[in-house]
């Protein structure tokens, strides 16, 4: 993207954020040369973004997968489907804003469990649980261990 003011080519993304209903994305940029900020509306291109699956098979990305993912994990757990539909939403727009056109399970499943780590303690080992499919069981412990220390140093602090 092109600084208005220097015309050099570079520049670093500060902030984006999803315009026009998703059909546009807003970008806060800082040219890496001026330092000066502009600002950008770039218009999402409906190119479908293709999942590749563990098995090499690949199909057309679907936010409801995740948003589904989420919401059996979520089950029975206070939480409003409004902050689940807001995950989800953020997930999808973390993924698109990579612009690679293709992404694997395996990097969409990272990508929620670390979203699930912080938004919800059981829904994320509930995630991570069926994710993993218990396939790596010894990092799926060390996990847990981390989590459970993350924890009592919080509560440390408090
Ligand atoms: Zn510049």
């Amino acid at each position: 993207m092109k600084c208005p003011y220097c015309k050099q080519n570079d520049s670093r993304v500060i902030d984006s954020r999803s315009a026009d209903d998703g059909a546009t994305i807003r970008r806060r940029r800082e040219c890496t040369s001026c330092g000066r900020r502009f600002t950008t509306y770039e218009v999402v291109e409906k190119q479908p973004l293709m999942v590749v699956k563990n098995d090499g098979r690949r199909e057309v990305f679907k936010r409801d997968k995740i948003l589904n993912g989420i919401i059996r994990a979520c089950d029975k757990r206070d939480i409003s489907l409004e902050d689940i539909t807001n995950l989800a939403n953020e997930i999808e727009r973390d993924i698109r804003n990579t612009m690679e056109q293709e992404v694997s399970t395996a990097d969409i499943g990272r990508l929620v469990m670390s979203k699930l780590k912080s938004f919800d303690e059981v829904a994320y080992i509930r995630f991570a649980s069926v994710y993993r499919k218990f396939a790596d069981i010894s990092s799926f412990m060390e996990e847990l261990r981390e989590l459970q220390a993350h924890k009592e140093q919080k509560k440390d602090k408090l």
